[in-house]
């Protein structure tokens, strides 16, 4: 079968490898639809711990092809989405439910062989069934959006507050869906693109605005008479930490979200964190929230196709992965 592997920093390439094989407890998943994220980006460029040589991809959906030995509850033909995270269920964090804290966590397509194949085992306690006539390129979705909700639950909106999402890429794009259906009632998504700011104004959101053309800080604290209630950082980059903190109401939340690179400092006020009480809350990976993302997407309540601005067939991912987001990309989805 084909696969794009990443051979080693810099080096990936699409090439035939043996068709894996689902042994006891694993699923062998004829994949139908893979998203590309910037996670896949930063392995690529050695940015984040990889198990090389590994074929990648995390975001994906497909068909049981092959129901293991001593698999329960799949029968072979189910439209299925994987959680790539794999805990130990052993350790300190997973002992205490926090899974995504694992001290042993594996990870499909970036420790074990992923999704950029035709095919793909996966233990089946990762699989989550779909509904058969599903869009698989919605399902591929599954992923990214078990983060957001991780992240939606630490948010804690309650309905009719005001959230402000900083960072309109995929995630930006999702999270505003999100505090839709939390209830909030002012939705501002700050983000440099004009498109991503069109898209999300489509998405529900009621204000979108740049952040290189005016002061973040004061428009939002002008929107929402004194700061936003709720602010998601999904950018990933020390300004929109450092603004985002200070747009945030006092005695609001603010979520990390946006992965910085390891090491980069950001400075902090701790004098106007301490009294205005802003709550930090980093939500990290997708703890117990695959198969509600799973659900949400069959339910239909998210607009997906807006997000897919490309697609492309296993060929082409070496050349996407090694290249920096086009303007206006949002999602890159492959069909194996
Ligand atoms: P992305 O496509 O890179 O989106 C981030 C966007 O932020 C950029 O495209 C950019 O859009 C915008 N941005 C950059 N600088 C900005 C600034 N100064 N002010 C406002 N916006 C700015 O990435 P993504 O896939 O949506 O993911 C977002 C972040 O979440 C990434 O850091 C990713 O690593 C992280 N992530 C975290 C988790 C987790 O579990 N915590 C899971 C998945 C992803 P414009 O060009 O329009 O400004
Ligand atoms: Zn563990």
């Amino acid at each position: 079968m084909k696969a794009v592997r990443l051979e080693s920093i810099a080096s990936m390439t699409m090439r035939s490898v043996e068709k894996p094989v689902a042994r006891p407890g694993e699923l062998l998943v004829r994949v139908l639809a893979a998203g590309i994220c910037g996670s896949d980006r930063h392995m690529y460029k050695g940015e984040y711990p990889t198990a090389i040589p590994v074929t990648m991809g995390h975001e994906f959906c497909g068909i049981v092809e092959v129901v293991g030995e001593e698999v329960t509850g799949f029968t072979g033909g189910e439209l299925v989405t994987v959680d790539p995270n794999i805990a130990c269920g052993r350790c300190h964090a997973c002992t205490r439910g926090r899974v995504n804290l694992c001290e042993g966590l594996t990870a499909i397509g970036v420790t074990r062989d992923g999704g950029f194949a035709e095919y793909v085992a996966v233990p089946c306690r990762q699989a989550f069934t779909l509904p058969a006539d599903l869009n698989p390129v919605h399902g591929a979705f599954s992923e990214p959006l078990a983060c957001c909700l991780h992240a939606i639950d630490k948010a804690e909106i309650r309905a009719g507050e005001s959230v402000a999402i900083l960072g309109g890429g995929v995630i930006g794009l999702l999270m505003v869906q999100l505090a839709r259906l939390a209830g909030a009632s002012q939705v501002i998504l700050i983000t440099r693109q004009l498109s991503r700011r069109q898209t999300a104004l489509r998405l529900g959101a009621t204000h979108a605005f740049d952040p290189t053309a005016s002061d973040a800080i004061a428009a939002v604290r002008d929107i929402t008479h004194g700061g936003a209630d709720v602010v998601i950082e999904c950018a990933g980059v020390p300004e929109t930490l450092q603004t985002g903190l200070q747009m945030t109401r006092r005695g609001g939340n603010f979520v990390l979200f946006g992965v910085t690179p390891r090491g980069v400092e950001v400075p902090v006020l701790p004098f106007d964190l301490l009294v205005n009480e802003v709550d930090i809350r980093p939500a990290y990976l997708n703890p117990f929230t695959h198969s509600r993302a799973a659900a949400l997407v069959a339910s239909g309540a998210l607009e997906l196709d807006m997000l897919v601005t490309k697609t492309i067939g296993l060929e082409e991912v070496a050349e996407v992965v090694g290249s920096a987001p086009l303007p206006g990309e949002i999602k890159v989805i492959i069909r194996p």
